[in-house]
């Protein structure tokens, strides 16, 4: 199982499309109850396969964890649901061109989707490491010791804003139909839902192409040389291509993961709260 996790995951996650587009079901219904098993199967097999067992024990950051997911899904998506078609309409409108739907087939919008917006939002995570006043933004995913499953929602509203605008609107701007971009959140969010859950799976060459546990786990290492890599949201295509990947091998039980030791005055241990006003700080 430890094994073949990932590859069953993605396959079950394309089948799932598949069957979804050839009876018509609301792909926005599918991709919401896919994400709510997925991190429900994460926490479980977090029990019964930890990969270190000192992260499923609550350092009081839990409260943070669960304030900015509660805040991504009720407050910040729905603005992201508007603020996105208004993006493409005044584009649209400020060059004078009249918009018009794709009209390739569903799975090859969905291919094209899926390379655009990871290319979007591995730029926008490479940006948020390089860029100081950035990093300050996603200083807050970075700041977690832990790695475990709901970390992948521990965001500064504006950086989740900012992946979503490079990530999204390119592929929106070029005419892909919004069935497409669903289509490519099914098939990838059940791994991106599941890569920094504290689970022990061994995924051996599927670490070379899918942004897994072992692969992300060096992202969020202390180190800023090997945490400046494996930014891929999904794919490690584009680390592949600009040189920024690292082979998962080697991430040993002594390794720790938070922020660098240059952004230590970064309020880590504070409330969501705290970290949120952190933006207004000039970084150190
Ligand atoms: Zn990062």
């Amino acid at each position: 199982m430890k094994r073949f996790f990932v590859i069953v995951l993605v396959s079950l996650s394309g089948t799932l499309l598949f069957i979804a587009n050839e009876q018509g079901f609301d792909l926005e219904a599918i991709l919401v109850i896919v994400s709510a098993i997925t991190l429900v199967l994460a926490f479980v097999l977090e029990k019964k396969m930890p990969f270190r067992t000192a992260w499923n024990n609550n350092t009081g950051d839990l409260k943070t964890d669960l304030s900015s997911a509660v805040t991504l899904v009720i407050l910040v998506e729905p603005v992201i649901k508007i603020l996105l078609p208004l993006l493409i309409i005044t584009a649209y409108q400020n060059v004078n061109a009249e918009y018009s739907e794709s009209s390739l087939p569903f799975f090859v919008q969905v291919l094209f989707v899926t390379f655009l917006v990871e290319f979007g939002k591995y730029w926008s995570h490479r940006l948020h490491h390089l860029q100081p006043s950035l990093w300050w933004l996603h200083a807050m995913h970075h700041s977690s010791e832990r790695l475990y499953f709901i970390n992948n929602l521990r965001f500064h509203p504006l950086n989740y804003l900012i992946n979503s605008i490079i990530g999204i609107a390119p592929a929106m701007l070029l005419g892909f139909s919004a069935n497409s971009i669903l289509g490519y959140l099914i098939l990838t969010q059940p791994l991106v839902l599941m890569q920094h859950a504290n689970i022990d799976f061994k995924s051996g060459w599927a670490n070379y192409i899918f942004s897994t546990n072992e692969a992300h786990r060096w992202h969020h290492s202390i180190i800023s040389s090997e945490a400046n890599r494996n930014y891929g949201n999904a794919l490690l295509i584009w680390d592949h291509v600009f040189g920024t990947f690292k082979a998962p091998d080697g991430f040993t039980q002594e390794k720790r993961v938070g922020l660098f030791s240059s952004s230590s005055c970064y309020p880590a241990n504070s409330s969501y709260w705290q970290q949120i006003k952190s933006m207004f700080v000039p970084p150190c």
